[in-house]
């Protein structure tokens, strides 16, 4: 990686690959590098300049998430949750509470975790059954049970969704920041997921109350559509292009090994990594061309909520995540029985335990469902 975040990022990737294995063994968030993210001011980067921040473009993040990535998939979860998060603050609130939650993201770095998906309702995070209740004049109320909060309980605050409502149809939703101290959580299941354990995903029944100004301003589906879907799908396909990068990394010192033990027969592995490069090499253009698509649509809201627009982005999404585990794959016949082991320097264990999640982190067929109406009006932007 180059550019003005490289050192910053690799101080942290450096953090994240220290306890990368321990993270995974014991099931705990990747405190360290999370710490290590706040010492860098890594979770203020994409504040614009105008609220204290450095303005870090789409492009910029993507980068830095595939870094740590690379190091530690729970990390550069981490950040591309977070940020995923901080975008919506400043491109769809502007009330008072909206303001103050982004100048505690610049000024003490907090963490934003979030609760859109809702037991009962699976992963259509466009629908909810909690709504919003108004105790009393300017308060606001929600109580929801989450089945997936990742590194709730190390989050200053968490953006949940619920329905406008107790009379509002299940998808004219709001977002409301719960800042920790307005909410408590109350654990109904620990995760232990396949990979990814170090996101400690925790199902939490969340009840929150707070100033109504802690609400944004925009309807979430309109937040979804321009910025939090978007946001996520391309930094979570720049983590899964770094857990690529780095099984492909393993996967060529392997052949590099029986290089120099075979001089003058290329060892067939040669072969099989030139291909694993090839796959690795479309998905890193990908993911980085979509990331500037995002970034050259700016707040253009006739081209974020165009049709073409919200198929590219869910695009990025399905075919990195189907690419991932391929690649893994790959890389792990390259390094043989080494890979496999869970005991070896060369295992990819990790790896391809955290790639199985890409295919469900919102699961592919919902997203190919919300596509096939979309695919009949439009054709692809070429
Ligand atoms: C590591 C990790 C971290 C996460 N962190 C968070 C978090 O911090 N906050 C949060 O809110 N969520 C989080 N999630 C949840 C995530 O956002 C998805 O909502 C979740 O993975 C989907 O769960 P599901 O498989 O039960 O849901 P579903 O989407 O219901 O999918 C289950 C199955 O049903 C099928 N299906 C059901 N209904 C339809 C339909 N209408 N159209 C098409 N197919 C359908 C799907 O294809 C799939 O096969 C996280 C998930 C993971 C894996």
């Amino acid at each position: 990686m180059t550019g003005r975040f490289s050192a910053r990022a690799a101080a942290v990737a450096d953090v994240a690959a220290r306890y990368a294995d321990e993270v995974d063994r014991d099931e705990r968030p990747p405190v360290e590098a999370v710490m290590a993210m706040k010492e860098q001011r890594l979770l203020s980067l994409s504040v614009p300049t105008e609220y204290g921040g450095e303005g870090a473009s789409m492009r910029e993040l993507s980068e830095i998430a595939t870094t740590v990535g690379a190091a530690d998939a729970n990390a550069g979860m981490v950040f591309a949750m977070h940020h995923s998060q901080a975008l919506p603050l400043w491109r769809h609130g502007s009330r008072a509470g909206v303001r103050s939650t982004i100048a505690k993201v610049v000024s003490e770095e907090w963490l934003l975790g979030s609760a859109t998906t809702e037991r009962g309702i699976g992963g259509d995070a466009r629908r909810s059954s909690c709504a919003l209740e108004y105790p009393s004049p300017g308060r606001v109320r929600l109580v929801k049970d989450a089945p997936v909060v990742s590194y709730g309980e190390v989050a200053d605050a968490i953006l949940v969704t619920g329905r406008l409502n107790a009379d509002a149809p299940s998808s004219d939703q709001r977002m409301l920041i719960c800042a920790k101290g307005d909410y408590t959580l109350e654990k109904t299941a620990v995760w232990h997921g396949l990979g990814l354990r170090g996101t400690a995903s925790d199902s939490f029944i969340i009840t929150a109350e707070t100033a109504e100004d802690m609400l944004l301003d925009d309807p979430y589906g309109t937040i979804s559509a321009h910025t939090a879907l978007p946001a996520a799908h391309l930094l979570w396909a720049s983590v899964w292009l770094g857990i690529a990068s780095s099984a492909a990394d393993e996967a060529r010192s392997t052949v590099r090994r029986q290089a120099r033990a075979t001089v003058g027969y290329p060892p067939p592995g040669q072969l099989r990594l030139a291909e694993l490069m090839v796959g690795l090499q479309t998905l890193a253009d990908s993911v980085r061309h979509s990331a500037e698509r995002f970034d050259e649509a700016g707040l253009d809201a006739s081209v974020l909520g165009s049709i073409s627009f919200a198929l590219a982005m869910n695009s990025v999404k399905i075919s990195s995540a189907n690419a991932l585990v391929d690649l893994v794959l790959q890389a792990l016949r390259i390094v043989g029985i080494a890979g496999y082991r869970t005991d070896t320097p060369q295992s990819l264990s990790r790896q391809l335990r955290d790639a199985l999640a890409a295919q469900i982190q919102i699961s592919n067929d919902r997203l190919l469902t919300n596509d096939a109406p979309l695919s009949l009006l439009a054709k692809v932007e070429l």
